[in-house]
């Protein structure tokens, strides 16, 4: 297939790499980053989606996606597919796509997850949000950098499944090693708390395969210094995002919001910066009750 690839980020690049190894003719751009292995470099956004048959852009957030989308939705040829991966707010994804259906465009919008080492490895997962006939038209595309794609409904709906999973993610890790950091103060091994909760009711991914107790369970960012991984700051804009679209639904989400309080300190007010989103774990070594 003939397709554009905006955004050669951590993400972008690697996934435009895979494409481009895989034998489709892939055209770049990006602001900062140079033309994706195997594949050519537009002038402009509107050049790397001139005569694609697919589109795919991997941005930061939903104001710059808004941006880009209106310089290429007019260059696109029509019933070619806009497929934009980055995560962003479900409302930008919704009016983006809104905007590309009125032209004839078919319109997804496909969050990953799997961080650079799935868009790497070709291993991610998608959630897509729109029609039937986009869906099926990329379908072999997600094959190649991904090792499975949900079809969850209508546009937007990819972002929700995305910020809902996130947002089980967040509040998990926080109740993780607030239990591992409760545990100490009671004189309990962490590897016998491992023991225990992962084959016990408290089991989650965040005990289980991503455990942030370094030396407990399989190896994971814990066992690196809490190099991310997935860092603190990305899961901090994904919890917003979740509060955000909890906001415009009127829905009651309070873990969701405790947990976005909780990293936008970690964040913003204390080290957390950089640091892989399970350095949770160290912070709450260091407080007690009243900090
Ligand atoms: P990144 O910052 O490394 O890459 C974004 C790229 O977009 C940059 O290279 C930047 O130069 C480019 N860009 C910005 N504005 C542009 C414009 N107007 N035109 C062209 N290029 C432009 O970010 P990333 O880590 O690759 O993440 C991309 C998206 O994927 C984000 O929405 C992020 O939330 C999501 N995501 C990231 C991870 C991860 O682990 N990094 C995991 C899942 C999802």
């Amino acid at each position: 297939m003939k397709v554009g690839f905006i955004g050669l980020g951590n993400m972008g690049a690697p996934m435009a790499a895979n494409l481009a190894a895989a034998g489709h003719d892939v055209v770049g751009f990006d602001l900062a980053a140079p033309s994706p292995d195997g594949g050519s470099t537009a002038s402009s956004v509107a050049e790397a989606a001139h005569a694609r048959e697919v589109v795919i852009t991997m941005l930061p957030d939903g104001a710059i996606l808004r941006a880009v989308a209106a310089d290429i939705i007019g260059a696109m040829d029509k019933g070619a597919v806009f497929l934009d991966c980055s995560t962003v707010d479900v409302e930008s994804a919704r009016a983006v796509a809104a905007d590309a259906v009125a032209v004839g465009l078919l319109a997804l919008d496909a969050p990953v997850s799997g961080g650079v080492g799935g868009a790497t490895a070709g291993t991610l997962t998608f959630m897509a949000g729109g029609s039937d006939a986009g869906f099926d038209k990329v379908s072999p595309l997600f094959d190649i950098m991904g090792q499975k794609a949900v079809h969850c409904g209508a546009s937007g709906n990819g972002q929700a499944a995305k910020i809902c999973n996130n947002m089980i993610l967040g509040a998990t890790m926080i109740v993780t090693c607030e239990a591992f950091a409760l545990a100490d103060k009671l004189g309990l091994e962490r590897q016998k708390m491992f023991d225990v909760v992962s084959t016990s009711s408290g089991y989650s991914w965040t005990m289980n395969v991503y455990c942030p107790a370094p030396g407990v369970g399989p190896n994971s960012p814990a066992d690196n210094g809490y190099e991310p991984g997935f860092s603190t700051d990305l899961m901090l804009k994904d919890l917003r995002l979740s509060q955000q679209a909890a906001a415009g639904v009127d829905a009651d989400t309070p873990l969701g919001q405790a947990a976005t309080a909780q990293y936008e300190k970690f964040v913003e007010r204390e080290d957390g910066r950089g640091r892989d989103f399970s350095a949770m774990l160290p912070r709450f070594e260091k407080r007690g009750r009243s900090s």
